[in-house]
């Protein structure tokens, strides 16, 4: 594959990918190029790729999506090495690693409403952080007793101070300074639904022995939250790549939210998912599509 980095230093275990897609939609080129991704670089160095489907979002996993997106990267022939995992049948692992987390008294329950967060926003200064202002840090030092209606967050600061400066590695943008701070006192443990996405990945990451995250561009800044939790939890540190995001006509990241078309329409129309693949291993792209620079 032509965009491929090399593995760099050479691992005493084996190599191990993943893809892990959200079933709330249907995979389009995009996903076929982040799991071609994934899928080549565990080959290429004679590992493992694995499919992990991340379904604890109740609200908006839905079972066909499920079936399409197994259906997909069977016609495109990625297929993973191991049993596809399912992070529903997961409950257990998030909530141990919820549990220690809690033990060095870095969480809080939070009772706020969406409503709520922009109402202290309006009072108080507002922090950004790449996603959206930051939580205003209102139920940080109370003791709600509820048992239900709440999430927990991780209080950034306390949680920062206790494991010090981190770094991770990109294999291609190569060493990083962790910076969790930016994203404010995040929510692990969701009202709706059980882990959050950064709790639960990154657990599974680690439980399932993922050497190499091979994933898109857009979720960089995430890693520093990720390696955070890693160091709490004891985790091994795993090597990042994230790889370049497939653009539409207006340079805009291919997403479900503006119906980039999906695979299975070229599937279900007879189309050939290998030469799809094919094509994209070797750098050339559908009409009006590119690849981001980074
Ligand atoms: N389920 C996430 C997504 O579809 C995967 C994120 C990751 O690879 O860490 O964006
Ligand atoms: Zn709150």
């Amino acid at each position: 594959m032509v965009f491929l980095p090399r593995s760099g230093k050479k691992h005493r275990v084996k190599t191990r990918t993943r893809f892990a897609p959200s079933p709330n939609g249907a995979l389009h080129l995009g996903h076929a190029f982040s799991a071609l991704c994934a899928h080549d670089f565990a080959h290429s160095n004679d590992g493992d790729f694995i499919v992990r489907i991340e379904d604890i979002d109740g609200t908006r996993s839905r079972p066909d999506h499920i079936s399409g997106i197994l259906a997909d990267l069977a016609w495109l022939e990625l297929n993973p090495d191991a049993p596809v995992q399912y992070q529903s049948a997961h409950i257990g692992r998030y909530k141990s690693a919820l549990e220690k987390l809690a033990a060095l008294d870095l969480l809080y329950k939070c009772t706020c409403t969406r409503g709520d967060i922009s109402a202290a926003l309006k009072n108080a200064p507002v922090l950004h952080g790449p996603d959206g202002p930051q939580y205003p840090g209102t139920c940080r030092n109370l003791s709600i007793e509820a048992n239900s209606g709440f999430c927990w967050r991780m209080d950034m600061g306390k949680a920062v101070a206790l494991v010090g400066p981190l770094r991770w590695n990109d294999l291609v943008a190569g060493d990083q300074f962790a910076d969790p701070v930016q994203f404010g006192d995040v929510i692990l443990w969701r009202k709706d639904a059980p882990a959050s996405y950064h709790l639960a990945a990154t657990v599974d990451d680690a439980l399932d022995g993922i050497t190499h995250v091979v994933r898109g561009r857009d979720l960089f800044a995430y890693t520093g939250i990720h390696r955070l939790l890693q160091a709490l939890l004891d985790f091994p540190e795993p090597v990042y790549w994230h790889h370049p995001l497939i653009l539409d006509g207006e340079g805009q990241k291919l997403s479900k939210s503006k119906s980039a078309p999906a695979l299975s329409i070229q599937r279900l129309a007879g189309g050939d998912g290998r030469h799809l693949i094919n094509n994209l291993r070797q750098g050339v792209l559908p009409l009006g599509i590119s690849l981001s620079d980074t």
